[in-house]
């Protein structure tokens, strides 16, 4: 009984990341009138999107820090719309940011199979949030009390697919790597992760991406968890 470890990743596989953070940037888009820069928010968004995407990249990589992860996402994309005003990125991250961790849309399933596997196995999250964020985040999620332990990047001092990060998750946790599990969407950060740090995972695919681990399980949604567990 309870030999299992799970570790989830929170963002994008229990936790609707596009939905919630498309609601929370929409919100301070409109408390701040950016329609009189952008046209409109899908415009805004669209050119957010590419910045945050390469300025997550490099801080993965370790050439940026996070403070410039989080400002100049929207510094860049204010610059697009003819707004040259860095304060105003730093304000409308730090809004931004608040407003993420607000938003409690999961993933069909997400509780439903929270609870279950709670009552089998121990679970866990490990993710490459922003510390700061991510624990307000899993706390008003409503299905924060089913984990044991939250491990970020921040904590581990790198992110995943990084080794360190699984190592620290398998200390903190006092799991062996044979009876963990690691539970994540995102190919590179999760699922390449854990292969190269030999850990059991399985690869949520919510958007049929073409899968290029071959031997590694692979579930369209949460429900089908409770098949393989
Ligand atoms: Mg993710």
């Amino acid at each position: 009984m309870l030999m299992k470890h799970l570790f989830f990743d929170w963002d994008g596989t229990l936790w609707d990341f596009e939905t919630n953070s498309a609601r929370a940037l929409k919100k301070v888009f409109e408390k701040h009138n950016l329609q009189k820069y952008c046209k409109s928010f899908e415009n805004f968004i669209g050119e957010y999107e590419i910045h945050n995407q390469w300025l997550w990249q490099l801080y993965r990589q370790g050439e940026i820090k996070k403070q410039q992860v989080s400002v100049e996402r929207f510094g860049r994309t204010f610059q697009t719309f003819g707004i040259n005003n860095s304060e105003f990125a730093e304000q409308f991250s730090a809004e931004y940011l608040l407003n993420t961790t607000l938003q409690t849309q999961l993933f069909p399933f997400a509780k439903e199979i929270v609870v279950y596997l709670h009552s089998k196995y121990h679970l866990h999250i490990i993710t490459n949030g922003f510390t700061e964020v991510q624990y307000p985040k899993i706390e008003n999620s409503g299905i924060a009390k089913y984990f044991s332990q939250i491990i970020t990047s921040e904590e581990a001092g790198v992110l995943k697919p990084n080794a360190g990060i699984f190592e620290m998750a398998l200390k903190k946790t006092n799991a062996k790597i044979e009876d963990s599990w690691l539970i994540g969407d995102d190919l590179e950060a999760d699922i390449k992760g854990a292969v190269d740090f030999g850990m059991n995972c399985i690869f949520v695919n919510y958007k049929k991406n073409v899968n290029p681990f071959p031997n590694i399980l692979e579930i369209k949604n949460l429900e089908e968890l409770k098949k393989i567990f």
